[in-house]
């Protein structure tokens, strides 16, 4: 059957990569197919310093290079295109892209997740330079600068409590005048003396040449807008968003199994509801 795939893996994020890397090795004819470029989120992080091994300046982009490399190595192929439809019930799968159908006898969905984004002017241009979406990945960078994180619900809370371990002051920016964080989480921050706290705001605009300068908020009661700018001597400050996730799962919405907020539900396995129909990475519960 022409086009007829032992695994096609959806998602070309490390979830998808490393899934192409084992099923490639273990010689199964493997279509990996990629959205727009391959990578995922991390092809927006200028520096990776937390995955094991990768030292030396590695970027996110040479550090995926590296990945599909890999993969080729073992004989996946991989092509470009964005599934509009897909028919997952019976032994053969349908895929349907903007650019051709596919069939396989297994699809792995590694379609990953996506942080919100605040959607303001500036806000793009900075993306993996001085504005970041993960703590983890970026905190190291802002020792002894000034941080601002945008958000009130666990994560924001949670994060700008890590990022104290850096940052030499924190503000949490909240567009209410309560946190949606859990108390305990709340309690530790309201304890923690580096962090501070805007309330009842959003921010407008971020500001800057090549390099994070200002950012513009708006009092949504008095709809007063202050700039705040970067400390003299610095030059710069991090904004750290943490205004939820998306899982990239609306393609499979009434098929596979997802929480409430799309995350999609495997067993330890990573078997979704349909049969042959695996998930893994950031998409998944
Ligand atoms: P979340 O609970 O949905 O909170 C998002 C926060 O961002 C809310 O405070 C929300 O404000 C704010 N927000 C949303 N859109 C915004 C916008 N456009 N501009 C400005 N602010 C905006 O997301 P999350 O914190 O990422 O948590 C996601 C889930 O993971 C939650 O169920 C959470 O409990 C869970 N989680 C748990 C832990 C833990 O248990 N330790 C840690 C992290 C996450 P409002 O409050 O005004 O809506």
């Amino acid at each position: 059957m022409e086009n007829l795939y032992d695994v096609v893996i959806i998602g070309s994020g490390p979830a998808g990569l490393s899934a192409a890397l084992y099923a490639g090795r273990a010689k199964l004819k493997t279509l990996l197919i990629e959205k727009e470029r391959t990578g995922g989120q991390i092809v927006t992080t200028d520096e990776v310093a937390n995955y094991p091994g990768s030292i030396r300046n590695a970027t996110g982009p040479s550090l995926i290079a590296r990945m599909v490399e890999q993969v080729e190595e073992f004989g996946a192929e991989r092509i470009s295109d964005t599934i509009t439809e897909v028919e997952l019930e019976g032994k053969i799968k349908v895929l349907k892209g903007e650019k051709g159908e596919y069939k396989a006898k297994t699809v792995i969905v590694a379609t990953g997740a996506k942080p919100r984004q605040l959607n303001c002017p500036g806000e793009k241009e900075f993306i993996g330079k001085w504005v970041s979406y993960c703590a983890t990945c970026d905190a190291d960078f802002f020792t002894d600068f000034d941080v601002y994180v945008i958000g009130g619900g666990d994560s924001a809370v949670e994060e700008a409590i890590y990022l104290t371990k850096f940052a030499r002051k924190v503000t949490i920016i909240h567009r209410r005048d309560q946190l949606r964080a859990a108390k305990s989480i709340q309690e530790k921050a309201f304890k923690n003396e580096k962090i501070d706290f805007i309330w009842n705001s959003e921010v407008k605009e971020i500001k800057g040449d090549g390099i994070v300068e200002s950012m513009v908020i708006r009092n949504r009661i008095t709809g007063e807008e202050t700039e705040i700018h970067a400390n003299e001597e610095d030059g710069t400050f991090g904004i750290f968003v943490f205004i939820g996730y998306m899982p990239q799962t609306d393609l499979f919405k009434g098929i596979l199994d997802m929480d409430e907020r799309g995350y999609l539900i495997t067993d330890e396995d990573m078997r979704t509801n349909i049969e042959g129909v695996f998930a893994a990475g950031d998409c998944r519960k």
